[in-house]
């Protein structure tokens, strides 16, 4: 088996509708550090898994700069559902890892690929 793990940081703002009163209702910003981890049994006619430029194309066109209740309109875009989204736009892909801040840090797996 081989595996890649690719970090990405990105930039990007987001608000949060919760359940709950929260100032992260406001729109307010982080910069993302993301690692997205892929594995395969088998290698491309290039011999990778998945190139990384292509990873990080495929996040940072899309995510960047962005305000991600737009981009991602169709879900809440909590850590936890940007890091599942994430896992499916990727090739390969099994796990992403998603930080707001040095102390918050979420993690998304997928149970088979
Ligand atoms: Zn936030």
């Amino acid at each position: 088996m081989f595996y890649l793990k690719k970090r990405i940081e990105i930039s990007a703002a987001h608000s949060l509708m919760l359940d709950y009163k929260t100032k992260c209702e406001r729109l307010h910003g982080h910069n993302w550090n993301i690692i997205v981890y892929c594995k395969s049994e088998t290698l491309d006619e290039n011999g990778m898994v998945v190139d990384f430029t292509h990873i990080k194309k495929k996040i940072v066109d899309q995510l960047d700069h962005q305000n991600l209740n737009e981009v991602l309109s169709e879900i809440n875009p909590t850590s936890e559902n940007i890091a599942k989204w994430i896992c499916e736009q990727i090739p390969h892909c099994y796990k992403v890892t998603v930080q707001e801040t040095a102390d918050n840090e979420v993690s998304y797996e997928k149970d088979t690929l």
